[in-house]
């Protein structure tokens, strides 16, 4: 039935890079085996997913919405991958997204952009528009995002489902196509909180492969999820997310949620983290220093594209014009920006300078939680603005991600989840709810509640 719908919808979607039909097909027909022979199967099996093209996926293409990694056929599988299949799930393609997930709004893929169901003209968020793109389009109802800056949760505020980047170091990125390995983080997309937490579940976990994997146990998410119950918790407005720049529909939303909670026995707050206002410039230069460095190995000669190998070129040639050719605006800017960062001489005052930002807003967390259970801010400023409108001005799209970044400096867990329609356009809501490291849990908690 999915595969079904994604014929009928796709083409003015586009969600999907490509659709494993066959796959799909076999791995659905392997469930119901398993099922028939009487083995026990989790709760996910035989459940379709959207898989981010940013996984690797043995024999099936993955690109990063990238045409340097066009034609590119991975011979292995990521560990999310792997456990995906463990657990039964069917994979139904792979969606598309900004390319190497630099972008807010997917118009950075070298395949075009996607559509945000809601109002075809609007952008899903980015980078992971096409997993979020397919769970309103209700093309899959699981899919699994990254989220360096934001990628998971501002397409799920736009699109009015929930994604959440769990704790850094919990879900391994072993297999994911790294952009900022300090910040990149692999999670679950869902139109429930509940159907969240059972993904979560699925992929979370220690992981031998990923050095920066944490051998902990996952916190319960699933008994989060069906918990719901906020009375005694103490929740954190925080100061510095709302006001100027803020679309009035989202601040009167979000001014509804707050309302909710402390109707539901929440305690509410004030809280401030004065360093947030800085977290945007320490993170772009940040992403784009360790992005310079990972997209090194897009050299012509492991991967994918190869241009004007004629015999007579050198390699550092065939290189140069494969780079030249394969990279996309947007990942040029960022290669620029983090090799100029990263260059002799420069590196204290710049990559070393944010580094010391990232541990200031991470005290500013470490304050906040002393205080209160979990922190709660709008997702993104604004509802989803028109394909277009910020292409061309990189400053106006990094806008987009100003109160999901702080969440990645830090490492700790975020959710957004729908909190209604904004009045002026109709266009969904995101809320975004704050955890500290490890307690997952507590995302689910509190959005189970205000679901
Ligand atoms: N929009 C942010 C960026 O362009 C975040 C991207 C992400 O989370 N992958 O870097």
């Amino acid at each position: 039935a999915h595969l079904d719908r994604i014929t009928e919808v796709d083409a003015k979607v586009h969600a999907f890079l490509h659709v494993d039909t066959e796959g799909a097909l076999n791995a659905a027909k392997a469930v119901d085996e398993r099922r028939a022979k009487g083995d026990a199967l989790g709760p996910l099996a035989g459940v379709p997913l959207a898989l981010k093209d940013v996984f690797v996926t043995q024999g099936v293409p993955t690109t990063c919405g990238s045409k340097i990694l066009e034609g590119w056929i991975p011979p292995y599988d990521a560990t999310v991958t792997r456990r995906l299949k463990e657990a039964g799930v069917v994979i139904l393609g792979k969606t598309n997204m900004d390319e190497f997930a630099m972008g807010s709004s997917t118009e950075n893929s070298a395949y075009g952009p996607t559509g945000n169901p809601w109002d075809l003209t609007r952008i899903p968020g980015g980078s992971g528009g096409g997993s979020a793109a397919a769970l309103a389009a209700f093309e899959a109802p699981l899919a699994i995002g990254t989220d360096t800056g934001g990628s998971i949760r501002q397409p799920g505020a736009v699109t009015g489902t929930v994604g959440v980047k769990p704790t850094y170091g919990s879900v391994s990125r072993y297999g994911l196509v790294a952009f900022s390995s300090s910040l990149d983080q692999g999670g679950p997309c869902a139109r429930t909180v509940l159907d969240a937490a059972l993904l979560h579940a699925a992929i979370a976990g220690h992981d031998p492969l990923d050095s920066t994997s944490i051998d902990a146990p996952v916190p319960d998410v699933v008994g989060a999820a069906r918990n719901g119950d906020v009375r005694g918790m103490r929740i954190g407005v925080v100061k510095e997310f709302g006001g100027d720049g803020y679309q009035a529909g989202v601040l009167e939303r979000f001014n509804e949620s707050v309302e909710l909670l402390r109707e539901l026995g929440a305690e509410v707050v004030e809280i401030s983290c004065p360093h947030f206002d800085y977290a945007m410039p320490a993170y772009y230069l940040i992403a784009p220093s360790e992005a310079s460095s990972n997209l090194a190995r897009f050299d012509a000669m492991r991967y994918g594209l190869r241009v004007g190998d004629n015999g007579d070129r050198s390699a550092e040639e065939v290189m140069s014009l494969t780079r030249e050719a394969g990279f996309g605006p947007e990942v040029k800017r960022r290669i620029m920006l983090g090799t100029y960062a990263l260059s002799s001489g420069y590196y204290d005052a710049y990559y070393g300078q944010a580094q010391k930002v990232r541990t200031l807003i991470a005290r500013d967390f470490d304050a906040a939680f002393a205080q209160v259970d979990v922190l709660i801010s709008p997702t993104t400023p604004t509802t989803a603005f028109p394909i277009g409108e910020r292409a061309d001005d990189p400053m106006a799209m990094y806008l987009a991600d100003l109160c999901t970044i702080p969440s990645n400096l830090a490492g700790n867990a975020a959710m957004s989840l729908p909190c209604g329609l904004a009045p002026e356009d109709g266009l969904p809501v995101g809320l975004q709810i704050i955890a500290p490291t490890m307690a997952d849990d507590r995302l689910y908690k509190v959005g189970a509640a205000v679901e």
